[in-house]
């Protein structure tokens, strides 16, 4: 079968006794859509990030779209984003009819470069959405000094970020509103799709609520705004309240693989992930830097480790997207990297006898 960049059986064999328990608990609770599971870990969710509501829903890109929603973004605005980032952060803004503004990234992380942000402002930016790439936290302090001189609310896509802290704060509790998903990859992960949008903001949360259930005010069953159905599965919210309790232990996994990864290859010419001033990384993915990218992914796949690259088309040289009128080279930064990314396995189960197979095939490699 090989190595691959992610798996989840070894943590499903460890954890199988707590998840069939979650799944019959909800099958036996005689509630199955937005039932005591979802309200459960909504709240818990929510303590989690020191704010007022979490409102779950289906996916990481539905967050993003319904946030944006209920923010208001819609026809005619513009979003300021990052191209190198997971397509959805993308695809959100472009499906509420907006139009996603790119600005390059950082060479150090990869992670947006806020000093190209206050450019990009123009009298239709109706959102900045800085996405945690990785697992490590945007630079905020500029961002959100823009925001409130602009009056501009942020959306933090935090996909890939949960439990990172910057500065002492916790991605999500940052921006006016923030988005996870809970993909089974991600650092907390259903088994299954899940997404959830966290808010202090109690008329953002209203709006939320709706959106996801159709358009209507729960109670009274009248569309005020069609909506859509993006309901959290009660199932997978059972499943992520339970995860939700182990998820130190699983940052404090990933950071062990990151540790065994700095020291084995540390004295190469991979370039290792950088950590960003004031952050604590939860290593979502450990992306690494070399020219001979394609070839070194090669020879792993010749004795059967399989490395990803995330992502090796920027979006805005995406054909779906020409119409943005991106041109090759707008993104100096975004652009090269895409050339020389690669991601190495990373997960907490990840058993250091293969991390250390990984590790010698690429010393071997690299010589
Ligand atoms: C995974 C991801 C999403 C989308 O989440 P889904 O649950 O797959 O819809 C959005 N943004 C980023 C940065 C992601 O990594």
């Amino acid at each position: 079968m090989g190595t691959s960049v992610w798996d989840y059986l070894a943590e499903y064999e460890e954890e199988r006794d707590d998840i069939l328990d979650a799944v019959d608990s909800v099958f036996r609770s005689g509630r199955l859509v937005l039932g005591d599971s979802v309200a459960g870990f909504e709240s818990d969710f929510a303590d989690h990030h020191g704010v007022r509501h979490c409102v779950g829903v289906d996916n990481g890109t539905n967050a993003l779209v319904l946030a944006l929603r209920a923010l208001q973004v819609g026809p005619g605005d513009e979003v300021i984003t990052v191209s190198n980032t997971a397509a959805p952060t993308v695809i959100a803004i472009d499906s509420v009819g907006a139009t996603p503004v790119f600005v390059d990234v950082r060479p150090s992380d990869y992670l947006m470069d806020v000093g190209q942000v206050a450019a990009a402002i123009t009298p239709r930016t109706k959102c900045l959405l800085p996405v945690h790439l990785y697992g490590q936290c945007v630079d905020m302090a500029p961002l959100e000094a823009l925001a409130e001189a602009h009056g501009i609310p942020i959306l933090e896509d935090v996909a890939q970020a949960h439990g990172a802290t910057h500065h002492g704060r916790i991605a999500g509790s940052m921006g006016r509103a923030a988005a996870f998903s809970f993909y089974p990859t991600k650092v907390l992960g259903a088994y299954g799709d899940g997404g959830a949008v966290v808010t202090s903001d109690d008329k953002v949360e209203e709006r939320l609520r709706r959106l996801r259930y159709y358009g209507m005010a729960e109670r009274y069953y009248v569309v005020e705004t069609p909506g859509h159905n993006s309901r959290l599965d009660e199932v997978h919210a059972e499943i992520l309240r339970r995860k939700l309790r182990r998820l130190d232990s699983y940052l404090a996994g990933r950071r062990a693989v990151a540790q065994r990864y700095a020291e084995g290859l540390g004295d190469t010419e991979l370039v290792l992930p950088r950590v960003a001033d004031g952050n604590e990384h939860v290593y979502y993915l450990y992306v690494v830097r070399h020219p001979d990218r394609d070839r070194i992914i090669e020879e792993l796949k010749a004795r059967d480790i399989f490395l990803n690259v995330s992502y090796p088309w920027p979006v805005h040289t995406m054909t779906g997207f020409d119409h943005l009128g991106y041109a090759t080279g707008s993104l100096p930064v975004t652009e090269a990297l895409a050339k020389h990314i690669f991601s190495l396995p990373m997960y907490p189960s990840l058993d250091p006898s293969v991390q250390e197979k990984v590790i010698d095939a690429l010393r071997e490699v690299l010589r």
